[in-house]
């Protein structure tokens, strides 16, 4: 399938991206890496009269270290991320997830901040993203502003980005001391896209009990969600191999995939898993 004929416009700026982005309104769509949109447009599901191509604006672009926090702009490739130094040091399950992504082709062309932009219920990094506690800052038409994380995900393809804004960088707090992260997920073998995968960073206290976890799931659910049950269940608990069993028991509570044992023990063996890697880096 083609898309329906479109008309191409290169953005030079965040300005100008914003500014035909007023100009088009329900016409004009953002595109970054294409690899979300164009299969989108190729089933005819979104058929923008114009697309503002914002690859190669440099304000999206970069990935630096500042004060404790990570800030990568938003048009920085997954294998960008994946091969990091600086990520790779620093936040090393963002660049974990981003390496297992779709294929080489996906992660050439694909976007931090259009994968987190287009929200699918499917994809890796809303997950990482949460478990993070990123915060993603966006310029639109009435200025700049910074989302949290939490709360940027509302439904299926959907997020607090208002139409006319651009996603400029997505700000990563660096891990602190005693903290280890985990990224593990059962890929569809033909996509690469989670059919669940579960995100968690956790630090561990001097005592070895767990000071403070952030667990989100993808894939399952209808858009990445923090898993609350399972983060209060293992604050405050000594990181043994027991507690994050009976932990992770609790993943799918909350979740609609009640109806299906196989998702709900899909849900409980990745937390299990994304749970215990992230606490033996936490010791390492
Ligand atoms: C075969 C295949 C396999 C894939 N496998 C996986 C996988 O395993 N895991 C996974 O997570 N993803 C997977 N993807 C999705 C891929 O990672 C996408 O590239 C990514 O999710 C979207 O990034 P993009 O830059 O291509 O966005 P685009 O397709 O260019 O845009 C997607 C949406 O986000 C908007 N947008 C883009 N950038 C911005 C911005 N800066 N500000 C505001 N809005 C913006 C666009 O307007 C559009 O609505 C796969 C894709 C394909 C085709």
């Amino acid at each position: 399938m083609y898309p329906a004929p479109f008309e191409y416009h290169r953005a030079a700026t965040v300005d100008e991206a914003i500014a035909l982005l007023t100009q088009y309104a329900d016409d004009g769509k953002l595109i970054a890496g294409g690899h979300s949109l164009l299969p989108v447009m190729k089933l005819r599901f979104a058929q923008p009269a114009h697309l503002i191509d914002i690859r190669r604006v440099p304000e999206l672009a970069g990935i630096r270290e500042e004060n404790g926090v990570l800030r990568i702009g938003a048009a920085t490739t997954h294998a960008a991320v994946a091969s990091s130094d600086v990520i790779r040091a620093r936040v090393p399950v963002l660049a974990e997830a981003a390496s297992r992504i779709g294929d080489a082709q996906v992660r050439n062309m694909g976007t931090i901040g259009g994968s987190l932009a287009h929200a699918d219920p499917a994809a890796d990094l809303p997950a990482v993203a949460l478990a993070l506690g990123a915060e993603l800052c966006v310029v639109g038409r009435r200025g700049a502003r910074t989302i949290p994380i939490d709360g940027f995900f509302t439904g299926v393809f959907s997020s607090a980005l208002a139409p006319d804004e651009v996603l400029v960088e997505v700000r990563v707090p660096v891990l602190p001391a005693r903290t280890g992260g985990a990224y593990e997920k059962y890929p569809d073998p033909a996509s690469g896209y989670a059919i669940v995968g579960v995100a968690a960073v956790v630090t561990l206290g001097s005592s070895g009990v767990v000071e403070r976890a952030r667990v989100a799931m993808t894939g399952l659910p209808a858009h990445a969600v923090r898993l609350a049950g399972v983060e209060g269940a293992l604050t405050g608990k000594p990181a043994t191999a027991e507690q994050i069993e009976a932990t992770a028991s609790r993943a799918a509570d909350g979740l609609e995939v009640r109806d299906s044992a196989y998702k709900e023990n899909l849900a409980k063996v990745y937390a299990r898993r994304a749970m215990g890697r992230a606490i033996d880096g936490a010791r390492a």
